[in-house]
């Protein structure tokens, strides 16, 4: 058996530079939050919890003994309306959110100012849309291009002469941006269309297709509840166009594509000599611990390293 790597794959730069920036912030203070989870993975944030960042739901009142605590906002963002509510409290603000999260930010707001009604294309419920939502205040979040389409319409209805613009999510896949694009253009032809896909994103979903090409099942290491560790696993399934769901415990007919948090979690059937060639891939909030576990833990079953595709 093969165990090949993504030639780009796990950390991005902004999700490292939110790790490094807490992990100086808990060596340096007493007290430590983070305004929600840091990023979208449980090694981490055990990590940091072993190191004393408590994670802070923003909503909620801080204790007043957290007065003059550090709250660092994770790469995600938050709304601007949150960061004053923090900052009102008496936290000393660590800004960790991507800086190209920050430009969409930006964006989203000169947008909004401008008199544009501005959809976002993204996860209705993901922290960097929410935070960017703050941005623009009536924006649109539109999930896929049947729902761009039906929320295009009613926007038509109630202002058929709407100036309109769309941003999206950075880690969407490019394929669903374009296909929630062309539904927007159906009703409004002039919608001005901004790529703030990130490359990190881009570059990890090309890999990981080139990676397809030469293995027999994919494994994708990272959060379960990571929005591009999950875009990862469906560029995997459609570029194998698995039948059938893949799932944790069994082979699937087709080549099958597993997320796993840990190395405790890959299936029987990856370490049982099934398959010839697996490929790994890690989303970009997995830290490289992890990946280097997985990649042990199918080298001690009798794997051999290749080359990275
Ligand atoms: S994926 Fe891109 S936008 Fe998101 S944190 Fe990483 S570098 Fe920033």
């Amino acid at each position: 058996m093969n165990v090949i790597r993504a030639s780009v794959l796990g950390y991005c730069a902004g999700v490292r530079r939110a790790v490094d920036i807490a992990l100086r912030e808990a060596a340096a203070r007493q007290k430590v939050y983070t305004a929600g989870p840091l990023i979208h993975n449980p090694a981490v944030l055990e990590t940091l919890k072993v190191r004393g960042v408590e994670i802070l739901e923003e909503d909620v009142d801080a204790p007043c003994a957290a007065r003059g605590a550090v709250v660092i906002i994770r790469a995600h963002g938050v709304t601007p309306q949150s960061e004053a509510r923090l900052r009102d409290r008496g936290f000393r603000i660590a800004d960790a959110s991507c800086p190209k999260v920050k430009r969409s930010q930006t964006l989203a707001q000169e947008l909004s100012e401008s008199g544009r009604r501005v959809f976002l294309a993204g996860e209705k419920r993901h922290a960097e849309i929410a935070g960017i939502q703050g941005y623009a205040p009536g924006g649109i979040v539109v999930e896929s291009a049947r729902d761009a389409l039906e929320s295009a319409r009613i926007l038509f209805a109630e202002d058929p002469a709407a100036e309109t613009a769309v941003i999206a999510q950075t880690t969407l896949s490019v394929e669903d941006y374009a296909a929630i694009c062309d539904a927007l253009q159906m009703v409004f032809p002039r919608i001005t269309i901004y790529d703030t896909i990130c490359s990190a994103t881009r570059e990890r979903q090309n890999a990981l297709r080139t990676l397809c090409e030469k293995a027999d099942a994919i494994i994708i290491a990272g959060g379960r509840n990571s929005a591009n560790t999950r875009r990862l696993v469906a560029v995997a399934r459609a570029a194998h166009t698995v039948s059938g769901e893949a799932t944790n415990g069994a082979a699937v007919a087709g080549k099958p594509v597993v997320l796993v948090e840990n190395a405790r979690e890959i299936p029987e059937a990856f370490v049982t000599g099934t398959y010839n060639t697996i490929g790994i891939s890690a989303g970009a909030s997995t830290p490289d611990e992890v990946i280097d576990e997985i990649e042990r833990a199918l080298l001690s079953s009798g794997g051999a390293l290749k080359g990275q595709p």
